[in-house]
Protein backbone atom coordinates (compact mmCIF):
# COMPACT_ATOMS: atom_id res chain seq x y z
CA UNK A 1 0.00 0.00 0.00
CA UNK A 2 0.73 3.81 -0.35
CA UNK A 3 3.26 5.05 1.98
CA UNK A 4 0.88 8.44 2.90
CA UNK A 5 1.04 9.07 6.54
CA UNK A 6 -2.10 8.18 8.45
CA UNK A 7 -1.53 9.55 11.91
CA UNK A 8 -3.13 12.37 13.59
CA UNK A 9 -0.83 15.14 12.87
CA UNK A 10 -0.46 18.72 14.69
CA UNK A 11 -0.84 20.32 11.21
CA UNK A 12 -4.21 21.73 9.52
CA UNK A 13 -7.36 22.28 10.52
CA UNK A 14 -9.51 19.32 11.91
CA UNK A 15 -11.24 19.45 9.25
CA UNK A 16 -8.26 19.17 6.86
CA UNK A 17 -7.05 15.85 9.27
CA UNK A 18 -10.40 14.22 8.61
CA UNK A 19 -9.67 13.82 4.87
CA UNK A 20 -8.96 10.56 3.47
CA UNK A 21 -6.45 10.67 1.36
CA UNK A 22 -7.60 9.93 -2.05
CA UNK A 23 -6.84 6.06 -2.91
CA UNK A 24 -6.69 5.11 -7.10
CA UNK A 25 -6.43 1.85 -8.45
CA UNK A 26 -3.26 0.27 -7.72
CA UNK A 27 -0.58 1.04 -10.85
CA UNK A 28 0.90 -1.80 -13.45
CA UNK A 29 4.45 -1.24 -12.04
CA UNK A 30 3.61 -1.27 -8.20
CA UNK A 31 1.52 -4.75 -8.70
CA UNK A 32 4.40 -5.76 -10.85
CA UNK A 33 7.11 -4.95 -8.56
CA UNK A 34 5.42 -6.48 -5.61
CA UNK A 35 4.22 -10.02 -6.87
CA UNK A 36 7.08 -10.33 -9.06
CA UNK A 37 4.91 -10.39 -12.29
CA UNK A 38 6.06 -9.42 -15.42
CA UNK A 39 4.01 -5.84 -16.18
CA UNK A 40 2.94 -6.77 -19.59
CA UNK A 41 1.04 -9.82 -18.68
CA UNK A 42 -0.83 -7.86 -16.04
CA UNK A 43 -4.68 -6.43 -16.32
CA UNK A 44 -6.39 -3.08 -14.91
CA UNK A 45 -9.40 -3.22 -14.41
CA UNK A 46 -9.30 -0.64 -11.95
CA UNK A 47 -9.97 2.65 -12.88
CA UNK A 48 -12.60 2.57 -15.57
CA UNK A 49 -9.98 3.29 -18.25
CA UNK A 50 -10.68 3.19 -21.55
CA UNK A 51 -9.28 -0.02 -22.94
CA UNK A 52 -8.71 1.04 -26.41
CA UNK A 53 -6.33 4.11 -25.15
CA UNK A 54 -7.64 6.84 -26.50
CA UNK A 55 -7.77 7.80 -30.33
CA UNK A 56 -5.10 7.67 -32.84
CA UNK A 57 -5.86 11.26 -33.33
CA UNK A 58 -5.79 12.65 -29.92
CA UNK A 59 -2.35 10.48 -29.80
CA UNK A 60 -0.94 12.02 -32.73
CA UNK A 61 -1.94 15.75 -31.37
CA UNK A 62 -0.41 14.62 -28.37
CA UNK A 63 3.15 13.86 -29.77
CA UNK A 64 2.78 17.01 -32.01
CA UNK A 65 2.22 19.25 -28.77
CA UNK A 66 4.80 17.88 -26.50
CA UNK A 67 7.98 19.98 -28.08
CA UNK A 68 6.04 22.78 -26.75
CA UNK A 69 5.96 22.15 -23.72
CA UNK A 70 8.86 24.96 -23.08
CA UNK A 71 5.90 27.73 -22.92
CA UNK A 72 2.89 28.25 -21.14
CA UNK A 73 -0.07 26.60 -21.78
CA UNK A 74 -3.23 29.02 -22.82
CA UNK A 75 -4.77 29.74 -19.62
CA UNK A 76 -8.24 30.14 -21.44
CA UNK A 77 -7.56 27.32 -23.86
CA UNK A 78 -9.48 29.10 -26.23
CA UNK A 79 -9.47 26.18 -28.87
CA UNK A 80 -10.81 23.43 -27.00
CA UNK A 81 -13.35 25.94 -25.05
CA UNK A 82 -14.41 27.20 -28.55
CA UNK A 83 -14.71 23.13 -29.53
CA UNK A 84 -16.43 22.18 -26.58
CA UNK A 85 -18.80 25.56 -26.83
CA UNK A 86 -19.96 23.77 -30.30
CA UNK A 87 -20.30 20.43 -29.05
CA UNK A 88 -22.67 21.24 -26.52
CA UNK A 89 -24.70 23.78 -28.37
CA UNK A 90 -24.24 26.52 -25.34
CA UNK A 91 -21.53 29.81 -25.86
CA UNK A 92 -17.79 29.61 -24.68
CA UNK A 93 -18.22 32.03 -22.20
CA UNK A 94 -20.50 29.00 -20.25
CA UNK A 95 -17.35 26.48 -20.51
CA UNK A 96 -14.82 26.09 -17.65
CA UNK A 97 -11.95 23.39 -17.78
CA UNK A 98 -10.61 21.50 -14.74
CA UNK A 99 -7.09 19.57 -14.20
CA UNK A 100 -9.48 16.02 -14.37
CA UNK A 101 -13.01 16.81 -13.91
CA UNK A 102 -12.01 16.53 -9.84
CA UNK A 103 -10.91 19.48 -10.21
CA UNK A 104 -14.07 20.99 -11.38
CA UNK A 105 -16.19 19.02 -8.03
CA UNK A 106 -13.68 20.96 -5.93
CA UNK A 107 -13.56 24.35 -7.61
CA UNK A 108 -17.64 24.17 -6.88
CA UNK A 109 -16.50 23.35 -3.42
CA UNK A 110 -14.13 26.09 -3.02
CA UNK A 111 -16.15 28.83 -5.14
CA UNK A 112 -19.37 28.23 -3.12
CA UNK A 113 -19.03 26.41 0.12
CA UNK A 114 -17.29 28.45 3.89
CA UNK A 115 -17.69 26.90 7.68
CA UNK A 116 -20.93 27.83 7.98
CA UNK A 117 -22.42 25.96 4.72
CA UNK A 118 -23.15 22.64 4.35
CA UNK A 119 -23.50 20.58 1.10
CA UNK A 120 -25.83 17.16 0.19
CA UNK A 121 -24.32 14.32 -1.12
CA UNK A 122 -25.72 10.55 -1.78
CA UNK A 123 -24.36 7.71 0.28
CA UNK A 124 -21.94 5.67 -2.11
CA UNK A 125 -21.61 8.96 -3.77
CA UNK A 126 -18.08 9.53 -5.77
CA UNK A 127 -15.47 9.77 -2.79
CA UNK A 128 -14.13 13.24 -3.94
CA UNK A 129 -17.44 15.38 -2.82
CA UNK A 130 -16.39 14.60 0.98
CA UNK A 131 -13.22 15.58 0.51
CA UNK A 132 -13.59 18.90 -1.37
CA UNK A 133 -16.47 19.61 1.31
CA UNK A 134 -13.71 18.86 4.32
CA UNK A 135 -11.19 20.85 2.23
CA UNK A 136 -14.17 24.02 2.82
CA UNK A 137 -14.27 22.72 6.49
CA UNK A 138 -18.27 22.70 5.39
CA UNK A 139 -21.06 20.33 6.63
CA UNK A 140 -21.34 17.45 4.57
CA UNK A 141 -25.10 16.08 4.73
CA UNK A 142 -24.97 12.70 3.54
CA UNK A 143 -27.91 11.34 2.53
CA UNK A 144 -29.17 7.35 2.52
CA UNK A 145 -29.00 5.67 -0.95
CA UNK A 146 -32.09 3.91 -2.42
CA UNK A 147 -31.19 0.97 -4.05
CA UNK A 148 -27.54 1.46 -4.80
CA UNK A 149 -28.50 4.78 -6.11
CA UNK A 150 -29.09 8.38 -5.72
CA UNK A 151 -32.60 8.76 -3.13
CA UNK A 152 -33.32 12.39 -4.90
CA UNK A 153 -36.41 13.25 -3.19
CA UNK A 154 -34.67 12.57 0.48
CA UNK A 155 -31.75 14.29 -0.98
CA UNK A 156 -33.77 17.47 -1.70
CA UNK A 157 -35.82 17.17 1.60
CA UNK A 158 -32.30 17.35 3.21
CA UNK A 159 -31.63 20.53 2.13
CA UNK A 160 -31.34 23.08 5.00
CA UNK A 161 -30.96 26.77 4.90
CA UNK A 162 -27.30 26.11 5.30
CA UNK A 163 -27.14 24.10 2.26
CA UNK A 164 -25.13 26.27 -0.48
CA UNK A 165 -24.40 23.01 -3.00
CA UNK A 166 -25.16 19.18 -4.11
CA UNK A 167 -23.28 16.84 -5.95
CA UNK A 168 -25.53 14.65 -7.90
CA UNK A 169 -22.96 11.92 -9.61
CA UNK A 170 -25.14 10.17 -13.10
CA UNK A 171 -24.20 7.76 -13.46
CA UNK A 172 -22.77 7.26 -10.10
CA UNK A 173 -19.02 5.64 -9.57
CA UNK A 174 -18.58 2.96 -7.83
CA UNK A 175 -21.95 1.48 -8.26
CA UNK A 176 -23.09 2.30 -11.66
CA UNK A 177 -26.39 3.22 -10.87
CA UNK A 178 -28.65 5.82 -13.23
CA UNK A 179 -31.32 8.61 -12.36
CA UNK A 180 -34.16 9.29 -15.42
CA UNK A 181 -34.63 12.32 -16.52
CA UNK A 182 -37.53 12.52 -15.43
CA UNK A 183 -35.82 12.11 -12.00
CA UNK A 184 -33.65 14.71 -12.63
CA UNK A 185 -36.13 16.98 -13.65
CA UNK A 186 -38.55 16.75 -10.73
CA UNK A 187 -35.54 16.94 -8.38
CA UNK A 188 -33.92 20.20 -9.67
CA UNK A 189 -37.22 22.19 -9.89
CA UNK A 190 -37.74 21.32 -6.18
CA UNK A 191 -34.40 22.53 -4.87
CA UNK A 192 -34.46 26.17 -3.71
CA UNK A 193 -32.76 28.50 -6.89
CA UNK A 194 -30.01 29.46 -4.62
CA UNK A 195 -28.33 26.30 -4.04
CA UNK A 196 -26.42 25.21 -6.68
CA UNK A 197 -26.71 21.21 -8.33
CA UNK A 198 -23.52 20.06 -9.77
CA UNK A 199 -24.46 16.98 -11.82
CA UNK A 200 -20.91 15.25 -12.24
CA UNK A 201 -21.58 13.16 -15.74
CA UNK A 202 -18.08 11.93 -16.12
CA UNK A 203 -19.58 8.65 -17.68
CA UNK A 204 -22.40 10.03 -19.76
CA UNK A 205 -21.10 8.97 -23.16
CA UNK A 206 -21.98 5.08 -22.46
CA UNK A 207 -25.40 6.27 -21.64
CA UNK A 208 -27.94 5.68 -24.88
CA UNK A 209 -27.10 9.18 -27.00
CA UNK A 210 -30.88 9.76 -26.41
CA UNK A 211 -30.00 10.33 -22.67
CA UNK A 212 -26.95 12.83 -24.00
CA UNK A 213 -28.76 16.38 -23.84
CA UNK A 214 -31.22 15.92 -21.66
CA UNK A 215 -28.98 17.60 -18.45
CA UNK A 216 -27.60 20.23 -20.80
CA UNK A 217 -31.57 21.09 -21.45
CA UNK A 218 -32.17 21.32 -18.41
CA UNK A 219 -28.86 23.78 -17.82
CA UNK A 220 -30.58 26.05 -19.92
CA UNK A 221 -33.31 26.51 -18.18
CA UNK A 222 -31.77 26.89 -14.43
CA UNK A 223 -28.64 28.99 -14.27
CA UNK A 224 -27.63 26.96 -10.51
CA UNK A 225 -26.67 23.92 -12.50
CA UNK A 226 -23.56 22.78 -13.42
CA UNK A 227 -22.47 19.69 -15.74
CA UNK A 228 -19.27 18.46 -15.51
CA UNK A 229 -17.79 15.64 -18.05
CA UNK A 230 -14.53 14.65 -18.44
CA UNK A 231 -12.02 13.51 -20.75
CA UNK A 232 -10.61 10.80 -18.45
CA UNK A 233 -13.13 7.55 -19.37
CA UNK A 234 -14.74 7.17 -22.87
CA UNK A 235 -12.23 9.52 -25.02
CA UNK A 236 -9.10 7.46 -23.01
CA UNK A 237 -6.81 10.61 -21.55
CA UNK A 238 -7.01 9.74 -17.83
CA UNK A 239 -3.67 10.23 -17.47
CA UNK A 240 -3.09 13.79 -19.05
CA UNK A 241 -5.81 15.14 -16.25
CA UNK A 242 -8.17 17.13 -18.06
CA UNK A 243 -11.92 17.36 -17.65
CA UNK A 244 -14.69 20.72 -18.08
CA UNK A 245 -17.90 21.70 -17.24
CA UNK A 246 -20.47 24.19 -18.80
CA UNK A 247 -22.69 26.85 -16.24
CA UNK A 248 -24.51 29.73 -16.68
CA UNK A 249 -21.67 32.79 -17.50
CA UNK A 250 -22.14 34.03 -13.74
CA UNK A 251 -21.85 30.69 -12.18
CA UNK A 252 -19.04 29.78 -14.54
CA UNK A 253 -17.43 32.99 -13.73
CA UNK A 254 -16.79 32.53 -10.02
CA UNK A 255 -15.67 28.62 -10.36
CA UNK A 256 -13.03 30.58 -13.31
CA UNK A 257 -11.93 32.42 -10.29
CA UNK A 258 -10.97 30.05 -8.00
CA UNK A 259 -9.22 27.82 -10.68
CA UNK A 260 -5.60 27.27 -10.44
CA UNK A 261 -4.15 29.29 -12.88
CA UNK A 262 -2.58 27.10 -15.78
CA UNK A 263 -5.06 24.18 -14.95
CA UNK A 264 -5.11 22.27 -17.58
CA UNK A 265 -1.70 21.97 -19.73
CA UNK A 266 -0.61 22.08 -23.50
CA UNK A 267 -0.36 18.98 -24.50
CA UNK A 268 -3.72 17.93 -22.62
CA UNK A 269 -5.50 20.31 -24.37
CA UNK A 270 -3.96 19.67 -27.99
CA UNK A 271 -4.93 16.47 -27.42
CA UNK A 272 -8.48 16.94 -26.21
CA UNK A 273 -9.43 19.03 -29.12
CA UNK A 274 -8.30 16.11 -31.07
CA UNK A 275 -9.86 13.67 -29.03
CA UNK A 276 -13.73 15.77 -29.27
CA UNK A 277 -13.18 15.93 -32.89
CA UNK A 278 -12.96 12.11 -33.35
CA UNK A 279 -16.50 11.05 -32.22
CA UNK A 280 -15.92 7.56 -34.02
CA UNK A 281 -13.85 6.33 -31.70
CA UNK A 282 -15.83 7.31 -28.73
CA UNK A 283 -18.39 5.37 -30.58
CA UNK A 284 -16.21 2.43 -30.49
CA UNK A 285 -15.27 2.35 -27.25
CA UNK A 286 -18.77 2.64 -26.10
CA UNK A 287 -19.80 -0.69 -28.33
CA UNK A 288 -16.87 -2.35 -26.97
CA UNK A 289 -17.70 -1.68 -23.73
CA UNK A 290 -21.47 -2.56 -24.06
CA UNK A 291 -20.28 -5.79 -25.47
CA UNK A 292 -17.41 -6.07 -22.81
CA UNK A 293 -20.24 -5.38 -20.34
CA UNK A 294 -22.77 -8.53 -21.24
CA UNK A 295 -19.69 -10.50 -21.23
CA UNK A 296 -18.95 -9.56 -17.54
CA UNK A 297 -22.49 -9.66 -16.60
CA UNK A 298 -23.11 -13.15 -17.72
CA UNK A 299 -19.67 -14.48 -16.64
CA UNK A 300 -20.62 -12.79 -12.94
CA UNK A 301 -24.23 -14.47 -13.11
CA UNK A 302 -22.68 -18.03 -13.71
CA UNK A 303 -20.35 -17.83 -10.43
CA UNK A 304 -23.89 -16.72 -8.84
CA UNK A 305 -22.47 -13.31 -7.47
CA UNK A 306 -24.89 -10.76 -6.91
CA UNK A 307 -24.29 -7.12 -9.31
CA UNK A 308 -25.62 -3.85 -9.35
CA UNK A 309 -27.00 -3.00 -12.78
CA UNK A 310 -24.71 -0.45 -14.37
CA UNK A 311 -24.80 2.63 -16.71
CA UNK A 312 -21.01 2.82 -16.42
CA UNK A 313 -18.02 1.40 -18.01
CA UNK A 314 -17.69 -0.63 -14.39
CA UNK A 315 -19.61 -2.73 -12.15
CA UNK A 316 -20.15 -3.29 -8.33
CA UNK A 317 -20.06 -6.93 -7.48
CA UNK A 318 -20.49 -8.30 -4.70
CA UNK A 319 -17.93 -11.25 -3.73
CA UNK A 320 -18.23 -12.28 -0.06
CA UNK A 321 -20.76 -11.68 3.12
CA UNK A 322 -17.78 -10.47 5.55
CA UNK A 323 -16.19 -7.48 5.34
CA UNK A 324 -13.06 -8.64 4.46
CA UNK A 325 -14.28 -10.51 1.51
CA UNK A 326 -13.57 -7.39 -1.22
CA UNK A 327 -10.18 -6.98 0.02
CA UNK A 328 -9.18 -10.64 0.07
CA UNK A 329 -10.08 -11.55 -3.47
CA UNK A 330 -8.77 -8.63 -4.72
CA UNK A 331 -5.48 -9.40 -3.47
CA UNK A 332 -6.09 -12.99 -4.94
CA UNK A 333 -6.76 -11.48 -8.24
CA UNK A 334 -3.75 -9.23 -7.66
CA UNK A 335 -1.73 -12.49 -7.03
CA UNK A 336 -3.00 -13.58 -10.22
CA UNK A 337 -2.02 -10.41 -12.42
CA UNK A 338 -5.51 -8.79 -12.60
CA UNK A 339 -5.89 -5.44 -10.46
CA UNK A 340 -9.73 -4.91 -10.13
CA UNK A 341 -10.93 -2.38 -7.34
CA UNK A 342 -11.85 -2.19 -3.16
CA UNK A 343 -14.66 -0.03 -2.19
CA UNK A 344 -13.99 -0.55 1.35
CA UNK A 345 -13.50 3.43 1.31
CA UNK A 346 -17.13 3.30 0.51
CA UNK A 347 -18.45 1.43 2.94
CA UNK A 348 -18.74 -1.51 0.74
CA UNK A 349 -16.31 -3.61 2.32
CA UNK A 350 -18.20 -6.87 0.71
CA UNK A 351 -17.86 -5.56 -2.62
CA UNK A 352 -15.74 -5.40 -5.40
CA UNK A 353 -15.35 -2.61 -8.54
CA UNK A 354 -14.12 -4.00 -12.00
CA UNK A 355 -13.87 -1.82 -15.10
CA UNK A 356 -15.09 -3.18 -18.35
CA UNK A 357 -11.81 -4.24 -20.66
CA UNK A 358 -11.23 -6.05 -23.41
CA UNK A 359 -12.91 -9.22 -24.37
CA UNK A 360 -9.53 -11.12 -23.76
CA UNK A 361 -8.83 -8.74 -20.44
CA UNK A 362 -12.34 -9.48 -19.14
CA UNK A 363 -12.13 -13.27 -19.66
CA UNK A 364 -8.44 -13.24 -17.53
CA UNK A 365 -10.45 -11.76 -15.12
CA UNK A 366 -13.70 -13.34 -14.73
CA UNK A 367 -10.90 -16.54 -14.79
CA UNK A 368 -8.97 -14.68 -11.58
CA UNK A 369 -12.07 -14.30 -10.42
CA UNK A 370 -13.52 -17.90 -10.38
CA UNK A 371 -10.23 -18.98 -9.12
CA UNK A 372 -10.40 -16.60 -6.30
CA UNK A 373 -13.44 -17.81 -4.88
CA UNK A 374 -12.16 -21.12 -4.90
C1 LIG B 1 -13.65 9.27 -12.83
C2 LIG B 1 -14.70 10.17 -12.26
C3 LIG B 1 -14.58 11.56 -12.30
C4 LIG B 1 -13.47 12.32 -12.84
O1 LIG B 1 -12.28 11.92 -13.03
P1 LIG B 1 -11.21 12.94 -13.64
O2 LIG B 1 -10.16 12.03 -14.12
O3 LIG B 1 -10.80 13.83 -12.52
O4 LIG B 1 -11.92 13.70 -14.72
C5 LIG B 1 -15.59 12.34 -11.82
N1 LIG B 1 -16.69 11.80 -11.31
C6 LIG B 1 -16.85 10.48 -11.25
C7 LIG B 1 -18.12 9.95 -10.71
C8 LIG B 1 -15.86 9.63 -11.71
O5 LIG B 1 -16.02 8.32 -11.61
Amino acid sequence: MSSVPRESSRWGTASVRSINPYVGGRPIAEVARDFGLDPRDIVKLASNENPLGMSPAARQALLDAALGAARYPDNDAFELRQALAAHLGVDASWIVLGHGSSDILEMAARALLGEADSCVYSEYGFVVYASAVQQRAARPIVVPARDFGHDLPAMAAAVEASTRLIYVANPNNPTGTLVSPEQLRGFVQSVPGDVVIVLDEAYVEYLDPALHGASLELLRQHPNLVVSRTFSKAYGLAGLRIGYCAAHPALADVLNRVRSAFNTGHTAQAAALAALRDQDFVRRSVELNRAGMSQLEAGIDELGLQRVPSHGNFLLVRVGDDAAAGARVARAMLSQGVIVRPVDNYGLPSWLRISVGTEAENARCLAALRHALG
